[in-house]
């Protein structure tokens, strides 16, 4: 496979994780109340330049034999190395119309955004577009509290533009996902509160296989080490750090293998407990 994707079996379905691209995030972004010290620490282990966190962009395709679901779109042409996506399905002999089925874990714009054109029109114009009742509702309603966000102004003005302008060119191609339940055949969406209130992650179940997809309940392995770091992109760091947890829990319990969008490509491994922490380890 060409770079930029990553195929493998969960049972029967066949996954390819696609590339949509990656964004440099200031690190206070991603970890506002972590220590300085700390943190210039962890990412010197990782030779990971300090300052700044590069963030992949990692969609899910799913191919049951009878549906052809993406998970997540990307953030289209938000930053020159972002948009990827549609040329990656391509080069997995995947056509746009052929998409049949859109799960939205979220309606931030590197998750959504690529679900629309610049014009405003649905990219996968044939797909029922799955999203949480309550995430729809609460970036299309009229006014909005997102003081649990520890980013910038113009950035939470941008996330709202985004995500209203996207859940208005897909209005009609909208399913609102009220509660736990199974999208196609061995994909269910389950509520993951607290980055955003209807955040959803997916677990993905056959012939005995599991992967578990946490969308942004984590963002950064570094979230996994130091349970106590937050992320500035959730509203409510709280609820957000308990639904980590019973996900990660889940995931170890029942030996699940893992994807998170934004973790290093392809975005899939396993989770094991090191005490109060977390380990990742990568791979498929
Ligand atoms: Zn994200």
């Amino acid at each position: 496979m060409p770079e930029g994707s990553h195929r493998f079996q969960v049972g029967s379905l066949s996954c390819t994780v696609l590339s949509d691209g990656y964004y440099a995030y200031p690190s206070e972004w991603f970890f506002p109340n972590a220590d300085p010290d700390a943190l210039a620490e962890a990412f010197e282990k990782r030779r990971q330049p300090p300052g700044s966190v590069l963030s992949p962009y990692s969609c899910l395709l799913i191919e049951t034999g009878r549906r052809v679901v993406l998970v997540d779109t990307g953030a289209g042409r938000a930053a020159c190395t972002t948009g990827a996506i549609v040329a990656r399905l391509e080069i997995a002999g995947v056509r746009p119309a052929d998409v049949d089925t859109v799960v939205l874990t979220h309606a931030h714009p590197d998750h959504i955004g690529g679900a629309v054109d610049s014009r405003g029109r649905p990219v996968f114009a044939n797909a029922i577009h799955y999203i949480a009742e309550c995430e729809r509702d609460f970036w299309t309603a009229s006014r909005r509290n997102l003081a649990g966000l520890q980013l910038p102004e113009q950035t939470r003005r941008e996330l709202e533009d985004t995500a209203w302008f996207a859940l208005q060119a897909l209005r009609h191609h909208l399913e609102p996902v009220e509660r736990e339940m199974e999208i196609v055949p061995g994909v269910r969406a389950i509520p993951a509160p607290g980055h955003t209130p209807g955040h959803l992650a997916l677990l993905l179940e056959s012939g005995g296989e599991q992967l578990l997809n946490l969308g942004d309940a984590a963002v950064h392995p570094l979230h996994l080490e130091h349970p106590e770091w937050e992320n500035g992109f959730d509203l409510a760091s709280d609820v957000a750090a308990v639904t980590r947890r019973k996900l990660l829990e889940r995931a170890e319990a029942e030996q699940m293998h893992v994807m998170a969008f934004h973790f290093p490509f392809p975005s899939v491994g396993r989770v094991e407990r090191r005490g109060a922490a977390w380990e990742w380890t990568p791979g498929w």
